[in-house]
């Protein structure tokens, strides 16, 4: 591997350095494999032509010939680190995520050859603000709005948060779908109207131990989030009426059409008011930017959950939400031991986040996903 920040056995300082990794990551050399930069435009034209990526042995050499040929391989260096520092990106932290996260997509996740090229855009976009992520501590707003697609995504995502803010600020609760497709009631035949009843009930379970200031319902049917300009305005009036200072919601790249679906709605509704958004995690793990100390509330947190016994019929939340919040306590390095519980986040303004839902799904596109 190439050192990082420059070879000190070339004599050059510190920008020097930076300038020649730079150049040697975007180029790669002729005796080394292909380096970060090479894996990461052969992962993307493997995203356009959906299949894996594959590496020739010569392409280093033919990356070679390329740098031989162009007089301004320095200037293109500089531009880059210029760009980096114009956009508080730091080079070195830029150059480690470029180098390794191509392989983390491409080998770890190769379900990611998929995603669009903007989605590969975005992703770095976080993983450059997620290298030291800031841990919350509470109260961190007023009037939290929790905006749930499903009956349980709040309490799955974010109910640790959620429970510490009990008598620190007001809750408010948006649910987007009735919930009529997911989960079991353990009866042979499917009644989806007895389980949107169902799962009503057990949300205002859950808003009961929130101490929820106010409940709302939209009722989409399950996969069928609206868009519409009524639907944004209703959304609309609703947050306008709360006025949340921190919203909480699926993050926008989560595996569930609904979820993504949710991001969309929320963006064009609320993309010019004053908050901070939350972004969370169920079906995708996210790159955190924050994260919330949830050790002693991890109980109560699993309470949460057991609320909706429909759904624990299914899949097993109780152990999915202890797990990973001991996952991402790990991640945060929470002492003693690694040990405890953590909620992870992507933090961004309000408007800087709905920026990105539009940039990804677009004013009129439909989001996906293969779930
Ligand atoms: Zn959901």
């Amino acid at each position: 591997m190439l050192p990082i920040g420059g070879d000190p056995r070339q004599g050059r300082g510190r920008a020097g350095g930076y300038l020649s990794t730079i150049k040697r990551v975007a180029f790669g050399t002729a005796t080394e494999k292909p380096s970060g930069m090479a894996e990461k435009a052969l992962l993307f034209s493997a995203c356009k032509n959906r299949r894996r990526p594959h590496f020739g042995r010569d392409c280093g050499a033919k990356l070679q010939v390329l740098i031989n040929s162009s007089a301004g391989s320095m200037q293109f260096a500089s531009l880059v680190k210029a760009t980096l520092h114009r956009n508080g990106i730091h080079p070195r932290r830029w150059l480690i995520g470029v180098r390794s996260y191509s392989r983390y997509l491409g080998y770890i996740r190769p379900h990611l050859l998929q995603a669009t090229e903007e989605e590969f855009r975005v992703r770095r976009q976080l993983v450059a603000k997620a290298w030291e992520p800031r841990q919350l501590v509470a109260p961190i707003g007023k009037r939290i709005l929790a905006i749930c697609p499903h009956p349980d995504d709040e309490s799955i995502g974010a109910g640790g948060l959620l429970l510490a803010h009990r008598d620190l600020a007001e809750i408010h609760l948006v649910c987007l779908c009735d919930g009529a497709a997911g989960g079991s009631l353990g009866t042979s035949e499917r009644d989806p109207r007895a389980m949107a009843k169902a799962r009503r009930v057990e949300f205002q379970n859950t808003a009961a131990m929130l101490r929820a200031s106010s409940v709302h319902h939209l009722d989409y049917p399950d996969g069928n989030i609206s868009c519409s300009p009524e639907d944004v305005e209703r959304l609309r009036s609703i947050v306008c009426d709360i006025r949340p200072d921190v919203v909480t919601l699926p993050w926008f790249l989560d595996g569930h059409v609904d979820h993504r679906s949710a991001n969309l709605l929320y963006a064009l509704a609320c993309g010019d008011i004053a908050a901070t958004v939350l972004g969370y995690e169920i079906w995708t793990m996210l790159e955190p930017n924050a994260v919330f100390d949830i050790t002693t509330l991890l109980p109560d947190k699993l309470s949460l959950i057991r609320n909706y016994p429909s759904q624990l019929a299914t899949v097993d939340y109780v152990r999915y939400a202890s797990s990973l919040a001991a996952v991402r306590a790990y991640q945060a390095g929470f002492r003693p031991l690694r040990s405890g519980a953590a909620e992870a986040f992507v933090a961004l303004p309000n408007q800087e986040y709905c920026e990105l839902v539009c940039k990804l799904y677009g004013a009129h596109a439909v989001p996906t996903t293969r779930k």
